[in-house]
């Protein structure tokens, strides 16, 4: 993965890699193993300046490109799953509020999220309502110059560590869609709200994964984010960066349990040796080795243009490649951990943790079937756009 890309800053990356060495890779086995927060890696992340790296500068952030952002994630997934999913949690608090963040939200939490004072969460998905978001049945009545919000949110990243939570609820459940609408929780001292325990879980095991509860939870007008109702738009901008985060993680898992199987066939002098054996396992590294290159490319040449469209998203394109990469991370990592054999089985190998953190993301961020209808709708789309007007 050291193939230099135009839109990557290496001087960021090699920061990236120095927290790596220093506290990520040393910490990652106890992370799976133990079920630890990775709350010292994300503070090195911080500390060294890449707490939040799509944010501008004068709020604390890195103001990278997003291909830099992707290549960072890539490496840190590639290393420790848990690890970059909560530090991606922190960037997927952080847009919305950058986005649609009043003045004085924008200015009190930007900082702290990108210094790593402070932990974020997003919380959207409910019992009953995730792909489903017109389902959304967690209600905040407006009650003179407060809301009070009564419900139930599920599988939040961060949430019981999260000093600020982004909170997708409805002001009218009859309304779907039209009625979501975003608020930002601050949790010190919040009265009717609680976080349940972490959920255990098949991979990615040290990131916190919890149920939040509402009950009678009064949160002042103010924490509202843009209008009644500006929640939807604002939850599908805010997804085309979580997916690129998730398609980044998928390559990185691909890479890390390629790694180990590299490693582990050098151990056992299979990569020179001319047995066939040993060349079975060399022609397969090699195609799996095409595989991730691909999956890279497409991955930064997406976020190129992201990053070149603005405002107008590539929702398609976001979708294909957070489809196609995190397929490949479950993938290649279930190849490999084949063709380690019996060795495929050890969490020493690191190709088995590599395949349980990479099947998750192939379900968060919207699955990859609402990943399928959403490229699928696309291609419809440019059929009809494109077809010749009939003959009357
Ligand atoms: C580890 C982890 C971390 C997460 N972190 C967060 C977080 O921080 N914040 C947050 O809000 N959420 C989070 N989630 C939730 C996650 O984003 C949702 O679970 C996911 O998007 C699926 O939504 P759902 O739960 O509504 O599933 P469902 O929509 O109920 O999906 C169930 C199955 O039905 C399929 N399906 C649903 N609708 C259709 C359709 N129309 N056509 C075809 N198939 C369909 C799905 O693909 C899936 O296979 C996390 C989940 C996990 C596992």
């Amino acid at each position: 993965m050291n193939t230099p890309w135009a839109t990557v800053d290496a001087e960021v990356i090699e920061r990236v890699d120095e927290v790596i060495a220093r506290t990520i890779r040393p910490m990652a086995a106890e992370v799976d193993g133990a079920s630890v927060f990775p709350a010292d890696a994300v503070a090195d992340l911080a500390a060294s300046g890449l707490g939040v790296m799509l944010m501008p500068a004068e709020l604390g952030g890195t103001a990278t490109s997003s291909a830099t952002y992707a290549e960072a994630m890539m490496r840190i997934a590639a290393e420790c799953g848990a690890t970059s999913t909560v530090y991606m949690t922190q960037m997927h608090c952080a847009h919305p509020i950058h986005l649609q963040g009043s003045k004085p939200q924008i200015e009190s939490w930007l900082p702290r999220i990108c210094d790593g004072s402070a932990v974020g969460a997003i919380a959207l998905t409910e019992p009953s309502a995730g792909s489903d978001v017109g389902a959304m049945r967690t209600v905040a009545r407006r009650d003179g110059d407060a809301y009070v919000v009564n419900g139930e949110k599920t599988f939040i990243s961060n949430g019981d560590r999260a000093d600020v939570i982004v909170l997708f609820a409805t002001v009218d459940p009859a309304q779907g869609k039209r009625g979501v609408t975003a608020f930002l929780l601050e949790t010190a001292g919040l009265e009717g709200f609680e976080a349940g325990p972490p959920m255990k879980k098949l991979g990615q095991k040290g990131a916190s994964t919890v149920t939040l509860a509402f009950q009678d939870c009064r949160i002042p007008a103010s924490a509202r984010m843009g209008a009644e109702g500006e929640g939807y738009p604002l939850l599908l901008r805010s997804v085309v960066r979580s997916r690129i985060s998730a398609a980044a993680q998928g390559v990185g898992f691909a890479t890390g349990a390629f790694d180990a199987t590299v490693a582990w066939a050098a151990e056992r002098d299979m990569l020179s040796s001319r047995t066939a054996a040993a060349q079975d396992l060399q022609f397969e590294l090699a195609r799996l080795r095409g595989e991730i290159t691909a999956a890279r490319a497409m991955l930064l040449s997406v976020c190129d243009l992201v990053d070149a469209r603005g405002d107008d998203e590539p929702v398609a394109e976001v979708s294909l490649v957070k489809l196609h990469c995190t397929a490949l991370g479950t993938t290649v990592a279930a190849a490999c951990v084949e063709l380690l054999g019996p060795d495929g089985d050890l969490v020493a190998a690191g190709a088995e943790r590599r395949l349980r953190d990479a099947k998750i993301a192939e379900i968060y961020d919207g699955t990859n079937q609402i990943q399928s209808m959403l490229v699928a709708r696309d291609i419809r789309q440019s059929v009809t756009a494109t077809a010749a007007p009939r003959a009357t």
